[in-house]
């Protein structure tokens, strides 16, 4: 196996960031309190996460149906909630494309592979990475989003989940869990993602998100149906944690809207005087595959050597691993 056969595969180079640092993160030893600290203010600040928070929020509060109404599974309250998924992913990740892709706002600055998004391409289905990329999000995404959303929502208008919390109860907990659940995600990301690349599910489910070697916004959520099954599987964690069926609907919403950022294909997407800094670590993975399966929050990269932060050194820490295992 060559460099060329692992790592240039017509990528036409154009941004390329930093160096990640694999230190400084929540599970250095000893731990940092800065370091915590700096995570905390991620988890509770950066775009993304008010982004996601807000949606949440608004959509738990004004656009979901009451408990009552979901103790019965019906068509018509289902219907409303995957037509306001559809909605809510089309906003944000329509958004950010129109901005990047289509008005081209800040043109290549910042911009990873600048030969874009493939147009006119037998790989994809309509020949279209961007129609292909929306087919699966808003029908299989979208539609699995709304079955886990709905199934969970009337486990706890039954009381079927194992410790339903109220606010009267609870508020100091409910709003630890809510801080939390972006950093529970990215453990389960890891494994979850990891699972995939397990040759019989790889072949038949994450490959068609890996047909993604540059990404778009849409490339994110752009999975087939059993890989939208495991990668939502996350939220079964508040059937039997304490919860509140709010944090169903932010855990959902930092999965599905979440990977937006990451595979949009800039390191940097501007927004008037502001900026949203999304990770290189997923964009490595989708040029390199076998390294960077989950984020640089958890520390599963580092423990099983996967950990590419993108310079030569650990590209060719890659190749060499690869080499033993391939022979
Ligand atoms: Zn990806
Ligand atoms: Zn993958």
């Amino acid at each position: 196996m060559t460099d060329t056969a692992i790592g240039n595969r017509g990528f036409r180079d154009g941004w390329k960031p930093e160096v990640i640092k694999k230190t400084g993160n929540l599970y250095d030893w000893p731990p940092h309190l800065l370091t915590m600290l700096k995570w905390l203010k991620r988890y509770l600040f950066s775009p993304q996460s008010l982004i996601h928070s807000g949606l949440a929020l608004i959509t738990w509060f004004f656009l979901t149906p009451d408990l009552a109404r979901m103790q019965v599974f019906s068509w018509d309250w289902i219907l409303l909630i995957y037509l306001r998924n559809v909605a809510l992913l089309t906003l944000v990740v329509g958004t950010v494309h129109y901005r990047l892709y289509i008005r081209k706002v800040q043109g290549s600055e910042y911009q990873y592979d600048l030969n874009g998004l493939k147009t006119n391409h037998p790989r994809f289905l309509f020949r279209s990475q961007v129609k292909e990329n929306m087919f699966w999000g808003l029908v299989s995404g979208c539609g699995i989003w709304t079955a886990y959303e709905a199934v969970t929502y009337w486990m706890f208008a039954n009381g079927y989940v194992l410790f339903p919390v109220s606010w009267l109860e609870s508020p100091v907990y409910i709003v630890i869990l809510f801080i939390a659940i972006p950093h529970i995600r990215a453990h389960h990301f890891y494994f979850a993602h990891r699972l995939t690349h397990w040759k019989p599910l790889y072949d038949s489910a994450h490959y068609l998100h890996h047909k993604n070697l540059n990404t778009g916004p849409w490339s994110g959520f752009s999975m087939h149906p059993i890989e939208h099954l495991i990668y939502l599987s996350g939220v079964l964690i508040h059937w039997i944690i304490p919860s509140h069926p709010m944090h169903a609907c932010y855990n959902l919403m930092t999965a599905t809207i979440g990977p937006t950022w990451n595979h949009s294909g800039y390191e940097k997407i501007k927004v008037n005087q502001s900026v949203i800094k999304t990770e290189y670590f997923h964009y490595l993975h989708h040029r390199y595959y076998e390294c960077n399966y989950g984020n640089p929050a958890v520390p599963w990269d580092r423990i099983f050597g996967t950990f590419h932060d993108g310079s030569e050194d650990a590209h060719q820490e890659m190749i060499n691993r690869l080499k033993r295992m391939h022979g």
